[in-house]
């Protein structure tokens, strides 16, 4: 006789950033353990693609995970993991009292999960009659230029993520044109103005959880918030 074998429930989720809905199943005790094996490394590109492997095999998805921007992923994760191992996280971090080494123990409740959104369509206006539009870039451009340093990271971000050129006569939609040319304009730009396009990619949406804790040493008490898919696991 066959054994049984469980079927998955399905729950789904709604994405925040690109409003796409995906089905989920929760991960299982062999998906999690491969996950915490790969954080020991902790290399984040690691880290992103054991991540990213993971969402594909518990997802129903007609697009790629990793097409998403990174707070869909990080945001996807978090429920998939609140299904799959419960609401709450046991988390730690070091005091930051001068002098102290103690660490903070804490709870994190998945779902305090809060989501920020800065007030922006992407479209910047570098003079009177010349914008551009942004668009948040893909977990995949972001992994792409993790390794630069940040204002080459910057650069390299304006370079895929610029859309289109406005003036006063012309829309040029940048996917017609070459790298170089684009490279060109970005070369162009006046401190001021690179300045106004970097802010975008400084304010991209993020996902935080809030957590308080006490200092098992010295019992000063402080809150944190906690960013970053690398600390969600
Ligand atoms: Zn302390």
């Amino acid at each position: 006789m066959q054994l049984p074998i469980q079927s998955a429930p399905q729950h789904s989720v709604v994405l925040p950033i690109t409003g796409k809905k995906v089905k989920f199943r929760p991960f299982l005790v062999k998906e999690q353990r491969n996950m915490l094996m790969v954080k020991e490394d902790s290399k984040a590109d690691l880290i992103f693609d054991s991540l990213v492997h993971m969402l594909e095999s518990v997802t129903e998805a007609d697009f790629k995970i990793d097409s998403l921007p990174m707070t869909d992923i990080e945001f996807l994760f978090m429920n998939v993991r609140a299904k799959s191992v419960g609401e709450t996280q046991d988390v730690q971090y070091p005091c930051r009292q001068k002098d102290c080494s103690g660490t903070l123990n804490c709870k994190v409740d998945i779902s305090k999960i809060e989501v920020e959104k800065p007030d922006t369509d992407g479209r910047i206006e570098l003079s009177k009659d010349l914008k551009v539009q942004l668009e948040v870039p893909s977990a995949k451009k972001m992994m792409s230029v993790i390794d630069l340093n940040e204002q080459d990271m910057i650069k390299q971000l304006m370079l895929i993520c610029m859309t289109k050129i406005f003036d006063d006569e012309n829309i040029y939609d940048l996917s017609e044109y070459r790298d170089s040319e684009i490279s060109a304009f970005v070369d162009s730009l006046t401190m001021e103005q690179f300045g106004e396009m970097a802010k975008f990619f400084e304010n991209l949406p993020s996902v935080k959880l809030p957590m308080k804790g006490i200092c098992d040493k010295c019992g000063k008490k402080d809150d944190q918030v906690l960013q970053g898919f690398v600390n969600f696991f």
